[in-house]
């Protein structure tokens, strides 16, 4: 490795650590430097470079946060957030600049505002703990979670959203599928991007799951240079279901996080993709091609009604409400 290429990489490694769970570390093939895993956890220079027109907080998470460490964007969900830590560092982590900083972590007490108000507020229903990676609690931490909200009687359903069924498999024991289970019907959605992540450690852990009754889905990120590929992407969406029982649920376009420009590609791309696999694959097995609109306005399908117009880059989304969005692309166009 050159110099030039040695010190900006510390810089991103500095700015955003590195982390990578053994089980995650032992698929990565180190030598090929288009490795689909290597590309998702290891430090690029590229990072360092920041478009005006990116976001510190890309889908406005902290503009619908009524209490610290609550989101609540829909009537009948909030998204919790009871730890800042991740089993991994995801380098195309959307929330990157917020996370893993120790001072903020809230600790399961630290939740006593966020707990009040959903208990305020009975059009809750739902309740999504995520993070940070809510798996890296230990089981009597969320096995205390998970009795707080039991507690609360208009809720009817507990989310995890979780990287480690992918990144560190081993974790989903038989204790932690006890401490989370109980009253309320559980919903699990994971994060694979390449169907090479589907080895047999993290296909097990999602069977495990599955087995204990807990309803497991996928959300991806569409990433240039991982998984741009129709064939990828078909490949990754069947053998999650056919293969590990896990329902794709969407897949994510690249958001307007700082530094992210080498992952993005355009929504085009992601169109052609999307259109490429629905005509080969059963639709059970195809997930939604979403777009977080900046500014918290929530999730649109870019395939789907909400595309008012475009030109070029330049596109007009509307939100649940009716209420229109400008919204410019920041795709590279001289890819290196
Ligand atoms: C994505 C998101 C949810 C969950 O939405 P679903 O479409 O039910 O997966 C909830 N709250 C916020 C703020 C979100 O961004
Ligand atoms: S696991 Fe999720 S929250 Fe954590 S770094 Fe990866 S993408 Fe970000």
């Amino acid at each position: 490795m050159s110099a030039e290429r040695t010190a900006p990489l510390s810089a991103s490694d500095r700015a955003y650590p590195t982390l990578i769970p053994p089980a995650y570390a032992q698929q990565i093939v180190w030598n090929d430097p288009n490795d689909p895993i290597l590309r998702q956890v290891l430090p690029d220079p590229r990072e360092l470079v920041v478009d005006p027109r990116e976001r510190l907080d890309p889908i406005g998470d902290i503009a619908f946060r009524p209490v610290p460490n609550l989101t609540h964007r829909h009537p009948d969900r909030v998204l919790l957030f009871p730890t800042d830590r991740c089993a991994v560092h995801c380098r195309h982590c959307f929330r990157r600049n917020e996370l893993h900083d120790a001072d903020d972590a809230p600790g399961v007490t630290g939740l006593d505002q966020a707990f009040a108000y959903i208990k305020e507020h009975t059009e809750i229903r739902e309740v999504i703990l995520t993070g940070g990676d809510p798996l890296t609690l230990s089981d009597q931490e969320l096995q205390l979670l998970r009795a707080r909200i039991e507690n609360i009687p208009h809720i009817r359903l507990i989310r995890f959203h979780s990287r480690v069924p992918v990144v560190s498999p081993a974790r989903i024991t038989r204790t932690f599928i006890e401490a989370v289970t109980g009253r309320l019907p559980v919903t699990l959605v994971t994060h694979f991007n390449h169907p090479r992540e589907l080895a047999s450690g993290s296909v097990s852990a999602c069977m495990r799951l599955k087995d204990s009754g807990i309803t497991v889905m996928n959300q991806g990120v569409l990433l240039r240079g991982v998984n741009d590929d129709a064939l990828v992407l078909e490949q990754l969406f069947a053998e999650l279901f056919y293969h590990a029982g896990v329902v794709p649920y969407y897949l994510h376009h690249c958001d307007l996080t700082l530094g992210l420009r080498h992952f993005r590609t355009s929504i085009d791309t992601g169109l052609r993709i999307m259109k490429a696999i629905r005509t080969r694959l059963s639709s059970i097995c195809v997930p939604l091609y979403v777009l977080d609109l900046p500014g918290g306005y929530g999730k649109i399908n870019l395939e789907g009604d909400r595309v008012v117009s475009r030109n070029g880059y330049n596109w007009v989304f509307k939100d649940d409400f009716g209420n229109l969005h400008h919204y410019t692309e920041v795709v590279d166009e001289n890819p290196a």
